[in-house]
């Protein structure tokens, strides 16, 4: 490990501090302080540039003020005392003797005037040009000097013709001469002040032009830093912006790719961080918005409005399919049990699915199973036959064949399926109708007990007319619009009538005369049928009452539905209208069909033994339809069994129903039971149940139900025959 550390190829230190430098430069930061620096030191330049402008302007007007201007002055004045010396010394030439002495002073003055310039000036020329003329000024003030002692001299001795000679060819040239080389010095200066004028003036404009070009490189270069600065920043930010505005739209695919300084690389770095962080935060939403979180199963929402990631081949065909007893087992096993059971049967379910649509990576989903609610779900399938669902129905059912074991209790699983189908396969998300349809078809397949049903329109138009109907029921108990019709049962015997069998109808106001068929059903479902059987209850008591006196051996039986075993005021409510209207409760007879009994067992017997108790007479309804075992048969207190009318259409030529009518018949005469068969139409049908060793007969034979009077005369007939 160690020796892979120092084999490793180690950092060059001055590369690595290059790579630095150039880092920093990407900043907008380093950027700004760079330019910002360049910037300061060209101000700097500049500033620089103009003191020493004015530096050299001020040493400049210094220079004119203490060496160019005095020299300059001094050298006029010396023209000035040269040109008056020649006037000086033609005053004293004239002048009388007595008068000699004031302008001998005079030009003393004047000479030691022109001796004083002369020596200053020596001292102040650093012109080699203007020292030689002053050399040659000086040699002409000694021949002055010497002119001047000669005519003095001449003077003295007063011959003035002499004098002005000497003055005339020594003196005045010599002055001439002084004069010359003044004004050369004159010149001369004056020259070299206009030059150095011009220098400076030079020197000024050069300045300024350089204070100008720099002025302009620094504005150049202001511009280009704040160009590229602006670049550098607003591009990216540009990116940023869109790449924000994506995100807003709910796009997270696209990353912004790392661009520009190192600032707004670092924000383009952080949007993309937190562009994942909401892709994955979203995509959790997602997922639990469209999860059934008991069953792990996708939930309704995604059956109805599939996420866009959901890659679903067109459906056509829908299966609902509900978890019989669920209720029952939440009540008496626990909620605990209850979701096991969902999610056993989701389980179950879904290794259906994927072994019959295996799903192949890439592919289109061809199978949704979703759990709904409670024991209910739905699974959508891409386009198949009929047949072919129906097979899925099969395969499931069969998985849920092994019972569950729940804390030592064996728990079946069984399905009902409820299916619809488009020929037209509907495109994933818009399944809302086939889904009804389902629950349409899974509805009817409850109500005639089988184990699936497919939707048809029947269907529909049935529920939508029982749906109105289903509103209506409850002022049709309280205005009188029910019935309650009476059907005879007779003894197969001797053919007496030995009690009625107590059935509704409904006279609806606008719809006329309903059948139980178009209502009852649905009011079971409901709920609604506690209602009805309240209302028939009260209306049988209420009849037995009137017969005490003239049919004191007939019963009524009443129909009780599943709901009503439910309902633990039955009881109360029979008691007290039994004992209200003062009627042997033997002659009250409740008819349970079987396959009601079967949906609670527990609850049903512990109802039914209250009900016996209270001296109320028990049949078993519709016998042959339900799966009842004979030990639970034996464990109800029912007194009748009341075969099925399908096993007696056709009787006496049917052989099979002939069996299975005859050990129907001794099933319940080994139980101690009165056996009773219903829809008998035909006097051969009564014949074959004579012969089968049936005790009583129901049907059309014997008497349709009949109303009010219909039926009095009825007894009459009977009476009297
Ligand atoms: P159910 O209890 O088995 O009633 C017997 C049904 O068979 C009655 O139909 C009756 O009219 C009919 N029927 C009788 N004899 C014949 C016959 O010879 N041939 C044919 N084809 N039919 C015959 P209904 O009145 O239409 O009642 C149908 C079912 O509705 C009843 O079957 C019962 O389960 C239910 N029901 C009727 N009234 C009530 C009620 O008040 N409460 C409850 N809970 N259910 C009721
Ligand atoms: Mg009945
Ligand atoms: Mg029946």
């Amino acid at each position: 490990m160690q020796a892979d550390t120092a084999d490793a190829p180690q950092p060059d230190p001055a590369r690595s501090r290059s790579q630095h430098v150039l880092r920093g430069l990407t900043r907008v930061s380093w950027r700004l302080a760079l330019g910002f620096g360049a910037l300061l030191l060209l101000m700097l330049v500049s500033l620089g540039l103009a003191m020493t402008q004015i530096r050299a302007m001020s040493d400049l007007t210094q220079g004119f003020g203490t060496q160019d201007l005095p020299r300059l002055m001094q050298v006029q004045t010396l023209t000035v005392y040269t040109e008056g010396a020649g006037n000086a010394l033609l005053r004293l030439m004239n002048a009388p003797r007595d008068q000699r002495v004031a302008e001998y002073a005079e030009v003393d003055e004047r000479n030691r005037r022109i001796d004083g310039l002369v020596q200053s000036l020596r001292s102040r020329f650093d012109d080699p040009a203007q020292e030689e003329t002053l050399g040659r000024l000086v040699a002409a003030r000694a021949r002055y000097a010497d002119a001047f002692i000669a005519m003095a001299d001449e003077v003295e001795a007063d011959d003035l013709r002499l004098a002005r000679r000497v003055y005339a060819e020594q003196v005045r040239p010599a002055l001439q001469d002084l004069l010359s080389h003044s004004n050369a010095l004159m010149r001369r200066e004056r020259e070299r002040i206009e030059s150095r004028l011009e220098q400076a003036r030079e020197q000024s404009n050069r300045i300024f032009l350089g204070l100008v070009g720099l002025g302009v490189i620094a504005m150049l270069f202001a511009v280009l830093l704040a160009w590229r600065t602006t670049r550098s920043v607003v591009t990216p930010l540009t990116a940023l912006e869109a790449s924000a505005l994506r995100i807003a739209q709910g796009d997270y695919s696209s990353t912004t790719e790392a661009l520009g300084s190192e600032e707004v690389v670092r924000v383009q770095q952080a949007l993309n961080t937190m562009t994942a962080a909401i892709a994955a935060r979203e995509h959790d939403i997602e997922r639990l918005a469209y999860l059934d979180v008991l069953t792990g199963l996708p939930n309704r929402t995604y059956l109805l409005q599939p996420p866009a990631s959901a890659r679903l081949a067109p459906l056509n065909c829908h299966v609902l399919f509900d978890l019989a007893r669920l209720k029952t087992i939440n009540e008496t096993l626990g909620y605990a049990t209850g979701d096991m059971l969902i999610r056993e049967v989701a389980r179950r379910a879904k290794s259906v699915v994927d072994q019959v649509y295996p799903q192949t990576p890439g592919g289109l989903t061809k199978a949704v199973l979703t759990h709904l609610s409670a024991g209910r779900f739905a699974l959508a399938m891409a386009p198949v036959s009929r047949s072919a669902a129906e097979d899925v129905c099969h395969q499931l059912e069969e998985a849920m064949r092994a019972p569950v074991d729940c804390s030592g209790q064996s728990v079946d699983l069984s399905l009902v399926f409820g299916l619809s189908e488009v020929s037209e396969p509907l495109a994933a998300g818009a399944p809302l109708t086939l889904l009804r349809n389902a629950e349409i078809a899974l509805q009817s397949a409850k109500r005639t007990a089988h184990t699936f049903a497919w939707y048809s329109e029947v269907q529909e138009a049935a529920r939508l007319s029982h749906l109105s109907l289903l509103s209506e029921l409850r002022s049709a108990t309280a205005s009188h619009h029910l019935q309650m019709w009476l059907q005879p049962k007779l003894a197969l015997s001797d053919g007496r009538a030995v009690g009625v069998e107590a059935l509704v109808r409904w006279q609806h106001p606008a719809r006329g005369f309903i059948q139980p068929g178009e209502f009852v059903p649905f009011a079971e479902q409901t709920g609604a049928i506690k209602q009805i059987t309240h209302w028939m209850l009260e209306q049988a008591v209420r009849t037995l009452a009137d017969w005490a006196r003239p049919h004191p051996q007939l019963g009524i039986a009443i129909n009780i539905s599943t709901h009503d075993l439910q309902d633990d005021s039955l009881v109360r409510q029979a008691r007290h209208l039994l004992e209200r209207h003062a009627v042997v409760p033997e002659r009250l007879r409740m008819e349970i069909v079987e396959t009601g009994l079967m949906q609670d067992p527990e609850h049903s017997v512990a109802m039914l033994h209250a009900l016996r108790s209270l001296g109320v007479q028990l049949s078993v309804d519709d016998f042959g339809t339900g799966y009842s075992s004979l030990a639970y048969l034996r464990r109800l207190p029912v007194s009748e069994l009341k075969i099925d009318r399908s096993f007696i259409s056709g009787l006496d030529h049917q052989l099979v129903n002939q069996r299975l009518v005859r050990t129907m018949v001794e099933l319940g005469h080994g139980m101690g039971l009165s056996v009773t068969a219903e829809g008998v139409e035909t006097e051969a049908e009564r014949q074959a149940l004579i012969a089968l060793g049936c005790d009583v007969m129901q049907g059309y034979l014997g008497s349709r139900p009949l109303h009010g009077e219909a039926l009095q005369t009825w007894l009459k007939g009977q009476a009297q025959g």
